[in-house]
């Protein structure tokens, strides 16, 4: 039996539904899952000890885009409203993405995917919900070969829905069969793994404005007979919800309710322009959004957590590839929330710890994710506390959110298995992973400029 002991200053352990920092505890894991979490450790154990250290369950990372964090990093920073428009999305984020489809070779987008992944695990996320483009797909084999617990939702179009002028070029590079619902079925064949598995295939529909009525129902009919989460962005800008309005004459939340979506095992990306009383209907219905502070609060824009949490509506947290810190995005999320509202004890750090973790699991439909408790899986981070800018350490779950950064991570188990052990990646050559994705990205902004999508602004700073 594969036994594995982890002995660390902290355990933020699960009891009575809720994470409860308990010193001077082990964790013992056997075959992938959580035995005990105990005083009294087996002795013969293989064990990972760090003194200073604070183990905690990983992050989950609720909403995400792997291949475009590198892609963008420096380059859609500080921009004006005239060059960005309404909304990055499809002004730039998605014809860029295209580009990246259609003119890097399938190796150099599996460099710029695996640089991507790179930092994923390097930010302690053991479990990651992405949505792509179905060429960049090897994010599936990268995952799989590393040991990533991945959900991976391939992009679904209505060709009709993507004609239109404000969102052309949005789907360029996904259109495989009947809206890409031909490219989802190859990958759910080739790489989910069941309801345990490590990596699970679930739809992914665009948006609520790149989908059609049919499309969506026939997404909803497919997650509902294989029992498969579905996730798509809504209300994330009001150009959306004008385009949802002249073609349905109707709001975000009926749109999705007229299609069967407004219901439990749906994760709804951002929802930042839905009103309270769509809120108390997406409540009531138990769907889940997935709040990603960071990329709104580029733009000027500020997607408030705690507007979610007090709602009672079921909200996990996404990096949606604006860096994929999960310590960055907690500390975000929590100061646009307290910035928001005025106060200080609004999205306080163990309602974060919650939602990017056990809440999350629980969307996602895994309550054996997300948490330290005997029977649950052990995708288990442990942090270095010893260091100067965490110590001392008075609130393990504070010093968790407020404090910390990926480069304090020691340890990263997911299933039991280390994937980062005392800083480093066995297994894994990171110098070629961050040379190759590097050089990738460099050939694609080339190309860019090449063809003038480059604006003066995304150039570097003058000096
Ligand atoms: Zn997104």
């Amino acid at each position: 039996m594969a036994r594995l002991v982890l002995r660390t200053a902290w355990t933020i352990a699960w009891q009575n539904g809720r994470h409860v920092p308990l010193p001077g505890h082990a964790v013992v894991v056997e075959n992938g899952r959580i035995a005990d979490v105990t005083t009294d450790p087996p002795l013969d154990a293989e064990t990972i000890a760090v003194a200073n250290g604070i183990a905690f369950p990983g992050f989950i990372n609720l909403h995400n885009h792997t291949v475009n964090a590198p892609l963008f990093r420096g380059v859609v920073d500080d921009l004006p409203r005239r060059i960005a428009g309404e909304s990055k999305v499809y002004s730039m984020l998605m014809p860029i993405g295209g580009l990246a489809v259609g003119f890097l070779a399938p190796g150099q987008l599996r460099a710029v995917i695996a640089l991507g992944l790179l930092e994923v695990l390097r930010s302690g996320a053991t479990t990651l919900v992405d949505q792509f483009r179905p060429p960049q797909a090897m994010i599936l084999d990268l995952a799989q070969s590393w040991g990533l617990r991945l959900y991976a939702a391939p992009y679904l179009f209505s060709p009709a829905a993507t004609a239109d002028s404000a969102v052309r070029g949005a789907s360029q590079g996904s259109i495989e069969g009947l809206s890409g619902l031909a490219a989802f079925e190859r990958l759910f064949a080739e790489f989910d793994r069941g309801e345990r598995g490590l990596t699970r295939v679930i739809l992914g529909p665009h948006a609520a404005d790149s989908c059609g009525p049919d499309l969506l129902r026939a997404a909803d009919r497919i997650a509902r007979e294989r029992g498969l989460l579905l996730t798509i962005h809504l209300a994330q800008s009001q150009g959306e919800l004008d385009r949802i309005a002249a073609r349905h004459r109707m709001g975000p939340a009926d749109y999705m309710d007229s299609v069967g979506l407004l219901r439990e095992g749906v994760i709804f990306a951002h929802g930042t322009h839905l009103t309270d009383a769509e809120l108390g209907r997406l409540r009531d219905a138990g769907a889940a959004v997935a709040n990603c502070a960071s990329v709104f609060l580029r733009g000027g824009k500020a997607p408030c957590f705690a507007r979610f949490h007090r709602a009672g509506v079921r909200v996990g947290i996404g990096t949606d590839a604006e860096r994929m810190d999960m310590f960055a995005q907690l500390r975000a999320t929590g100061f646009a929330s307290k910035q928001s509202f005025g106060a200080g004890d609004v999205a306080t750090a163990a309602e974060l710890l919650h939602a990017a973790t056990a809440g999350a699991a629980d969307i996602l439909r895994r309550p054996d994710l997300g948490r330290i408790a005997p029977g649950a899986v052990a995708d288990i981070v442990i942090l270095d506390a010893g260091k100067a800018h965490l110590q001392p350490v008075h609130d393990p779950i504070r010093s968790i959110v407020w404090y910390a950064s990926p480069a304090d991570i020691d340890t990263v188990l997911i299933a039991g298995r280390p994937l980062l052990r005392a800083g480093r990646t066995p297994g894994l050559d990171e110098a070629a992973i961050v040379r190759e994705g590097s050089a990738a990205v460099s050939l694609l902004w080339e190309e860019a400029k090449r063809r003038g999508y480059l604006a003066r602004e995304m150039e570097p700073t003058e000096r």
